[in-house]
């Protein structure tokens, strides 16, 4: 294991192209079919939404200076979503918006946002990929820097707190990249917390921002530690979840962690792995799975093989 390069590892990826042709097409419709779905709002407490529809969820608060955001879906819906926030927080503009972490489908607001003057919170790390060009090796896919109105211009490196009491963190695990953060409403007792859940299929395990397999087992284990029994968590994408919902996932992915680990140990590749089919009692909920697979494995590969 040790003699494989994380450099070669990627070029080892890159060049699988055959496989990637025929993952990109899916993703990209699946967002393109999001680019036309219709907005929902779903009443989480008084004063607090959930919008899906965007992108990613986001969560929305109203508040005397404005409007708080945690995520602001993808370019394509930013102005409706703003619109349809904005008319149902009854605020004439954004006044904080958190990043969860950097991808298109969070972060697609933080342009209007940030000529709005609003405040954008996000942890360092997710500023930092958002200052960057970034390309996902698995289908070729390249995301472009954002401009500088639209960076983050509030950043943390582990938690910190909001006058109006929202609590927010590091999930220093990289459950997703590695730069995700949860935001806490104490007073409503609801936890946003990105990318670092997926109540709707399987997770992408970016390993190419951090994100791994192991860290999802450690970040469920973490975010349950926040709040409490009855805290309602808005995951990245699908319904809101209980804390049990959470355990039955953090069952889930150790298990299929646990597994993975055994064929990497014993000198199995992503293919192999795949048609090892660790996931099988898991389909029937949560769909095909191979596309997980593949990539939790590669994350298992970029963790022990040393930076070329
Ligand atoms: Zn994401």
């Amino acid at each position: 294991m040790n003699s494989i390069s994380r450099r070669g590892f990627l070029q080892a990826a890159a060049a699988t192209s055959a496989g990637v042709a025929l993952t990109a097409a899916p993703l990209q419709q699946l967002w393109a079919r999001e680019a036309k779905a219709a907005l929902a709002v779903t009443p989480l407490s008084t004063g607090l939404w959930m919008i899906s529809g965007a992108g990613g969820n986001v969560v929305l608060k109203a508040g005397t200076e404005g409007a708080l955001l945690v995520d602001g879906g993808n370019a394509a819906n930013s102005s409706a979503l703003l619109k349809l926030a904005l008319k149902t927080a009854d605020a004439k503009k954004v006044h904080t918006l958190f990043n969860t972490h950097w991808h298109p489908d969070q972060t697609g607001s933080n342009q209007r946002a940030g000529k709005q003057g609003a405040r954008i919170i996000a942890q360092e790390n997710t500023r930092l990929w958002l200052a960057t060009d970034v390309t996902w090796p698995w289908n070729g896919q390249t995301f472009k820097r954002l401009p500088k109105i639209a960076q983050p211009n509030k950043t943390f490196y582990t938690n910190g707190k909001l006058e109006s009491g929202i609590q927010y963190g590091y999930v220093s695990d990289a459950a997703h990249t590695d730069g995700d953060l949860y935001a806490y409403f104490p007073q409503q007792n609801v936890l946003a917390v990105g990318d670092v859940v997926s109540n709707q299929g399987w997770p992408q395990v970016d390993w190419v921002t951090g994100g791994w397999i192991a860290g999802i087992v450690g970040g469920l284990q973490r975010i349950s530690t926040i709040g409490n029994e009855n805290t309602i968590i808005v995951p990245g994408r699908g319904p809101v979840m209980t804390m049990a919902d959470l355990k039955t996932h953090y069952d889930m992915y150790g298990a299929i962690y646990d597994r993975l680990s055994k064929l990497l140990n014993s000198g199995r590749g992503p293919t192999e792995a795949v048609d090892a089919k660790p996931a099988k009692e898991f389909e029937a909920k949560m769909g095909n799975p191979d596309e997980f697979v593949r990539r939790a494995f590669e994350s298992l590969w970029a963790y022990v093989t040393p930076d070329a």
